[in-house]
């Protein structure tokens, strides 16, 4: 078996959007390697199914479906069951695949790129004598809170002191498996066993930039042995292979160009979640009572759930589709705020694009990046109670439709915007640097 070719695991985390960045991130990384590295991709088949069918096809990417811990014959879960049987089919699922990924190529893997949860990666590499890199698929911040995991359990007061963070963080912003009650369960005992193992990665690399969250960056830096922000991946190159202004199958686009500046709600809650149907109704009914032009990315099940008639009577000023070009929306001048769930994708492409929030977040790092939205970067606000009603929303657009604070909060998020693309300038940006170190550390493999 040969040991002088690039061969690079690249291990995913299938649920919610994991694997999609970990694939830009093999795209963004392939022009600065040997043309004959070989990059297999394990992932589960359903995940591999959404993800590839969604990008052009890669010659060098060996696309592995991994067991996802379903028995045949079995309905196939989804939600939390789905995550916990896949939890438990680690990591010998991944393990087994590995072994016939090397079989099948004939090249010892030279290093491991997994997603930061699938922390079992560090025993796989210790034994192949490899690096391994972990991708933490989320922000600094929510990072952070997971390697404070015990200080957080053991604090009883409802505010919370960690470095970089506002000092009206709460216990009840924290991501629930770091408050668990116990963290034996198996998405909890992930993620504390990431907590633990994190600084035997030789490097944590981020979808963020080092400027957004200056003093957790440099906290983080004393914890792990390498940390390497090289985001935003969506802005990270000049040719935005994201931005494809020829497809506009939707035509939300086209609709855009003739809505005015900063007019317009986008509202969309990222690949998992649905609003309650009294959020959808309390929604529908103040863009209609106030003919607020919108796009909305709702799917089937939500649509079932609009008042009857809502999508006739707001046909002129109004959007609604499954799935949205979120990134060339964002990007529209016209579109004057978006309504989130806080997934951290969709937080940071908000950022990059310069567009305020109203966040109402739902589980994992959502309610601590809503509350670094509102209280640290200061580029939105949450919605009052939590969870939309129609007095809630009323005012939280009208933050930012008519009154001076929704100016200071576009400001700001205008700020880091500039700062986002400081970070990925190609001379001597701070993303840019990073990644160049990511190469670096891919090209050197330790093969004995
Ligand atoms: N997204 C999109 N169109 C939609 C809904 C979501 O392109 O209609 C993309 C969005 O741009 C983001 C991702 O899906 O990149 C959602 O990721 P995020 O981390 O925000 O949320 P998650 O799906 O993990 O909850």
């Amino acid at each position: 078996m040969t040991t002088s070719q690039l061969h690079i695991a690249l291990l995913a985390f299938p649920f919610g959007s994991h694997a999609a960045p970990l694939l830009t991130l093999v795209q963004k990384i392939t022009p600065f390697l040997p043309s004959n590295t070989i990059f297999s991709f394990f992932n589960t088949s359903n995940s591999n199914t959404s993800i590839f069918s969604k990008t052009p096809n890669q010659e060098n990417i060996k696309i592995y479906n991994i067991w996802d811990g379903v028995k045949q014959g079995n309905d196939t879960p989804i939600g939390r069951e789905a995550i916990e049987l896949f939890i438990h089919s680690t990591p010998t699922n991944f393990e087994k695949s590995m072994k016939e990924a090397e079989e099948e190529t004939g090249v010892k893997f030279s290093c491991i790129i997994s997603d930061a949860f699938l922390s079992f990666s560090s025993e796989f590499a210790n034994k192949m004598n490899i690096p391994w890199i972990a991708f933490w698929t989320a922000g600094s911040c929510s990072l952070s809170i997971h390697l404070y995991t015990d200080l957080i359990r053991s604090n009883d007061e409802t505010l919370l002191k960690i470095q970089g963070f506002s000092s009206t963080l709460k216990m009840s912003d924290m991501p629930p498996e770091v408050i668990a009650e116990s963290l034996k369960g198996p998405m909890p005992s992930l993620l504390y066993n990431m907590a633990l193992n994190l600084h035997k990665a030789d490097a944590v690399v981020l979808n963020s930039f080092e400027e957004l969250d200056p003093i957790i960056n440099k906290d983080l830096k004393s914890k792990l042995q390498k940390v390497l922000n090289i985001g935003p991946l969506v802005i990270l190159s000049s040719n935005n292979v994201f931005l494809d202004a020829n497809s506009d199958e939707s035509g939300c686009i086209q609709w855009l160009d003739n809505q005015k500046e900063r007019s317009v709600v986008y509202l969309s809650f990222g690949t998992v979640t649905t609003l309650p149907p009294n959020e959808i109704i309390a929604i529908a009914e103040v863009l209609e009572d106030r003919k607020m032009p919108f796009i909305w990315s709702l799917r089937d099940n939500g649509v079932k759930i609009l008042p009857k008639g809502f999508l006739e009577r707001t046909k002129e000023y109004g959007k609604i589709i499954s799935w949205a070009p979120q990134l060339e929306i964002l990007a529209h001048r016209s579109v004057g705020v978006f309504v989130t769930h806080c997934g951290w994708n969709s937080i940071l492409e908000g950022i990059s694009y310069g567009v305020p929030m109203i966040c109402r977040p739902f589980f994992g790092d959502q309610k601590l990046n809503s509350r670094m939205v509102e209280s640290v970067w200061e580029i939105g606000l949450q919605i009052e109670g939590g969870n939309f009603t129609k007095s809630g929303t009323i005012s939280a657009l009208g933050t930012f439709f008519n009154e001076e604070k929704g100016k200071v909060l576009r400001k700001n998020v205008e700020g880091l915007k500039g700062k986002a693309l400081e970070a990925v300038k190609l001379d001597n940006g701070s993303s840019i640097e990073n990644f160049k170190a990511l190469v670096e550390l891919v090209k050197c493999h330790k093969l004995t």
